[in-house]
This record gives C-alpha cells, structure tokens and sequence, in this order.
C-alpha cells in the first residue's frame, strides 16, 4: 500500500523536532551538529532570532493579498537586491525551481520581442541542476531525472562542464539564445567552474548578443563569501535565479534580470499567487540585513579557509575515506574513497549531519554563522566519523 506522503524521498530515519543556530533535535533528545542546513537554505542557522522576529512581525500584521496589489514588503526587498547587484529588476518566486522556469521564458521572450525567435536553444551543462519541473530537468538533461518523463521540453543542448572547446563550438549555433550555468555545482558533487571559463562565457555571450543565466540557488546568498558567486570572477549575468539560502528557511526564490533581458516581460506575460508575498519578503529582507554586510561575508571567507585547512588535514590523515578537499567558501565538498553513503550514515550516528551529491561527494553547508568552536566540534565529529567508516570498511 502506498504511503500517506508520496515515496519520492529516501529518508533517514531522523525526525527533527527543535533547531537552534547549527544544532538540530532529534525526537529521541540526541543533538545533531548540521553541516547541511537543510542543502544550503537555513543560511543563518535554525530560529535565529533576527529572522524570527521578522516573520512574527509579519505575521501579526499581514500574511497574503495577492499580486493583484502593492505589496511594499516586495518593493522593498526587489529595491534591496537591485541596489546590491547587477540586477535592475526583481520577480519573486516560492522555489528555485520556479525562479529556473521564468529565467527560460524569460530568455526565450526576450529572442521573441527582440525579432530573432530561433535563438531558442540554450546551452546547459552536465551534472547541472535546477529543479524538477519539465524545463529543470530538460535543461540538467540527466537520464536519473528525465527517464519516464518524456516527451522533454525541446531546445537544450547539453555540455560537458568546464570544457571551453565545447563551449566555443556549441556557441557557433546561430540558434544559441542563452548560457544556463551554475558556477559552482551543488547537487553534481561541488564542482566549481574556472573563473576563466566564467569570464569566456561573458565573453562568447557579449559577442553574440547572448543571455548569461546564472543559477546562483545554492552558490548565492553569501554562500561562497561573495554575496554571489559570480562575483569572484568579476562579471556579471544578465538573468540569475536565487532561492534556498535567500529565506533562511522560508520557501522564497528570485529572477534577477537587467532591464534589457527582461524587456519582453510585460504585465499579464507571468506571475505567481504567493511569489513575493509579504511573509518570504520580510524574512528574505531580514536575511539580506546580515549576509550583504561586507564584515559578514569576510568572515565567511576566514572560516571557510580555517575549516577547509582542517579538511585538507582530515583527509591527509585518512585516505582511506577522503580523496580531496572542493568547493569555495561555506560549500565545501569532501570527494569521498568510500561510499559517500557510508560517510553520511556514519555522521548520523556521531550525530552529525552532512549531505551527499553526486561524483560520490558529502556537501559541507554549514549555516554561514557557524562559530570558531562549533567548527572545532565538527572536525572533531568528522574525525571519529572517518574512524567509524574506516572500521567498517575491510582494506
Ligand atoms: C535546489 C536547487 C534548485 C531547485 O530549487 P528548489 O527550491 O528545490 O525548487 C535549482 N538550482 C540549484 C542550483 C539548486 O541547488
């Protein structure tokens, strides 16, 4: 018989109860150190009282009234991020999976209204990943998430990551409208793209006339100590979608544009019944008040090279478990020797969350306000939950 919730998920056999900043609460009362923040959404840790305060605030004052008014929580944030980005203007979504649908109808509107209509194709790449809706995965074109789901949205070609001689060939297509890129790969194992590569494709994209959508989902929001990551290479996207780390936890998500890639997007041509609405735009402003402070994201970029120095020695110490170290800032990836199932189920029982993806690789995503001393203890759980796979692991 079926379950009562739809058997998608493998679950494991955790039930949270309670959060406190990087501290989770199992039913039973054991503690849980989370080094996966819910896959890189609760950006500053459970029930941070900032953010807490700011949704009770809304709470008591309004919920919902629908796109059909002024919703000034949302005028507000779309101003907030159109001051902090190459952005000159803001839609507002519940997920990143929605933020990846405007941002392909977006591009393919803009073709349309500019008179070039064939430019649909766009260009994504292996490993990638942004969302489950149809578009989503025919964009990531992978067979673990498209098979069965056919017929596919048409007008994807789908590229190795990182490989510039395929770039430059595929970019020859006359049909080529836009780039969809995450610049560093979150559910295909923390695989960071080349600044070079990032600054090539500003490049191809600026001669052609192309459009550069970022999918900054995982990577935004502080995550790699840039307010986004495009950032470290010094360019800038025309579209970028943005969500998880955005709320903090609430279900909101973004598409960041410049005026002129969103010239085709007039009213009446998309919307949303919650996208934007004023609970998701507090929190997200709240979020915003913390992570956009230049001091913050410094410490960002200080912890991450204490604890990636520390990783780096972890798996020095055990090769047997760890292959290498990857990622940027607070999304770190450890390549795993074992099974990086193994790796994770032996976290759980050092009560220690961290999250896997794909090219056997655990995700380290830590809240971005993760302490000096609750870094410590995860290395500390990190050691014993190496010795612990070790062990079980016949040489
Ligand atoms: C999680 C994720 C998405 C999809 O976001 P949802 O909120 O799950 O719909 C898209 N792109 C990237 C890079 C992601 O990590």
């Amino acid at each position: 018989m079926i379950a009562p919730v739809l058997p998608t998920y493998n679950r494991a056999p955790l039930h949270f109860v309670k959060g406190e900043g990087v501290w989770l609460t199992e039913k039973d009362g054991r503690r849980f150190l989370d080094l996966g923040a819910g896959i890189a959404v609760n950006a500053l840790g459970h029930a941070n009282p900032h953010l807490v305060r700011a949704l009770t605030e809304q709470a008591g004052a309004l919920w919902h009234t629908s796109n059909l008014y002024h919703v000034d929580r949302q005028q507000a944030l779309a101003e907030r991020l159109v001051d902090l980005t190459f952005a000159d203007t803001c839609f507002f979504t519940n997920s990143g999976t929605e933020a990846c649908e405007l941002a392909v109808k977006m591009a393919r509107k803009y073709w349309h209204e500019t008179g070039s209509p064939e430019r649909m194709t766009i260009l994504a790449f292996e490993g990638s990943f942004h969302g489950r809706s149809t578009a989503a995965i025919s964009a990531s074109g992978s067979e673990k998430m498209t098979a069965g789901f056919g017929p596919m949205l048409p007008g994807f070609v789908t590229l190795p990551y990182g490989d510039t001689d395929a770039l430059e060939a595929a970019m020859k297509d006359t049909h080529v409208g836009a780039i969809l890129v995450e610049p560093l790969q979150g559910e295909g194992g923390i695989r960071l793209l080349d600044d070079d590569v990032l600054k090539l494709m500003r490049k191809l994209c600026d001669e052609t006339g192309t459009l550069l959508i970022l999918d900054e989902v995982q990577c935004g929001m502080g995550r790699t100590g840039k307010l986004f990551a495009h950032e470290w290479a010094g360019i800038a996207p025309d579209i970028m979608m943005v969500a998880k780390g955005i709320g903090g936890g609430f279900p909101i998500g973004a598409v960041l544009a410049t005026e002129a890639a969103a010239c085709g997007m007039v009213a009446g041509t998309h919307g949303s019944t919650y996208g934007g609405n004023p609970l998701g735009c507090a929190v997200a402003l709240a979020v915003l008040d913390v992570v956009s402070d230049p001091a913050f994201l410094d410490e960002v970029v200080r912890k991450s090279g204490q604890l990636r120095q520390r990783l780096e020695g972890l798996v020095a110490t055990h090769p047997d478990v760890f292959e290498a170290v990857r990622g940027e800032g607070l999304m770190l990836g450890l390549a795993c020797t074992a099974p990086n199932t193994e790796v994770v189920a032996a976290g759980y029982a050092e009560e220690l969350l961290v999250v896997p993806a794909a090219e056997n690789v655990v995700r380290l995503l830590p809240p971005l306000n993760i302490t000096d001393s609750e870094i410590d203890d995860a290395l500390a759980r990190l050691e014993r939950t190496a010795r612990r796979v070790a062990g079980a692991t016949p040489s």
